[in-house]
């Protein structure tokens, strides 16, 4: 198999006919392009920190952190800088070469906390390790500052279709999201964006997330595959678990779709048995979160991961790859 061009006009039709590939078929060509772009044993290893947790005025019906559901969740300020420091010092002893940051804020707000975080990204970034942050909405100032900082990657997850978006989240709209992410790119920052299966989506809405993801150009340089983990008082706390083939075949297709991207594993991971993970990697995926918790959610052990990477001859990908 041979390098093809990357392209970012795939059609609606295109995607949806790549989507209903039989699923061995759609491993085995997701496999191959792998193969072509990425050290297939390489593993990206990121670490997600909740610098501000809780109290968030969104209603993404999914999340522990927003204000308007019972959630049980511990609300703290911002995090002082030495404390995050300290946790991305620990985070790369135990093997992360990427460390992001999640403030649950509808947008930045204040300067003086924008500041705080300038100076996170500053100390994190000066460890050696890529700085990605997930601050809600940004102004094309603010994401000119954080790269200025050095910001290596702008988190802002498109969640799931335009035309679902709504039955997920009123209070803000998908053109917002997009545009902060137009933002981000256009201030030099790397690009994550991916969604949440689970939500009660239907086949049609992941087709149109992997439509938009694949035909921003360029492609976002990470792509995190979230399985919705149901949280007891959000709206989505009955929700059925996704299936492993709905995963693997999302993963798949956006692995063939953007080549070169870096698809995340990313929550939903810790109900996954080892052997469902490695199909997951077989199928693409080549980056996860290391770490108990994922922001407020809980995450595949640290242990359990040494143990996964071990029995597959995995290895960390570098930073700056
Ligand atoms: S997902 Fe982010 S923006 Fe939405 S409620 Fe949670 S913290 Fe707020």
């Amino acid at each position: 198999m041979e390098k093809l061009a990357i392209r970012s006009d795939w059609s609606r039709e295109e995607v949806a006919q790549l989507y209903r590939t039989p699923l061995l078929e759609l491993i085995m060509e997701a496999a191959a392009i792998h193969r072509l772009y990425h050290k297939p044993g390489e593993i990206q290893t990121c670490t997600l920190l909740s610098i501000k947790t809780g109290g968030c005025p969104e209603d993404c019906a999914y999340c522990a952190q927003s204000v308007r559901y019972h959630t049980g969740i511990q609300v703290h300020r911002l995090m002082e800088v030495e404390e995050v420091v300290s946790a991305a010092q620990k985070a790369k002893e135990a093997g992360a070469t990427r460390f992001c940051m999640g403030a649950a804020w509808r947008e930045v707000r204040s300067n003086r906390d924008f500041q705080k975080v300038l100076d996170m990204i500053r100390a994190v970034r000066a460890l050696g390790l890529e700085v990605c942050a997930t601050l809600g909405m940004l102004t094309p100032e603010q994401a000119h500052a954080l790269r200025a900082a050095g910001l290596t990657a702008y988190n802002h997850n498109l969640d799931t279709s335009e035309s679902y978006y709504s039955h997920i989240i009123t209070t803000r709209t998908y053109q917002d999201r997009l545009h902060t992410l137009q933002a981000a790119r256009e201030a030099g920052l790397s690009l994550c964006t991916g969604g949440i299966l689970g939500l009660g989506e239907s086949e049609e809405d992941r087709i149109d997330l992997l439509h938009t993801l694949a035909t921003l150009n360029p492609h976002p340089e990470s792509v995190p595959i979230n399985a919705l983990v149901p949280i007891p008082g959000t709206p989505l706390e009955e929700r059925e678990p996704v299936s492993i083939w709905d995963m693997v075949r999302a993963i798949a297709t956006a692995r063939i779709l953007m080549p070169r991207a870096k698809i995340r594993l990313a929550a939903g991971r810790e109900r996954l048995s080892f052997t469902e993970q490695a199909l997951c990697f077989v199928a693409g995926a080549n980056s996860i979160f290391l770490g108990e918790k994922l922001l407020t959610t809980p995450n595949s052990s640290p242990s359990q991961d040494r143990e996964l990477f071990s029995l597959l001859g995995a290895k960390e990908m570098p930073a700056f790859v």
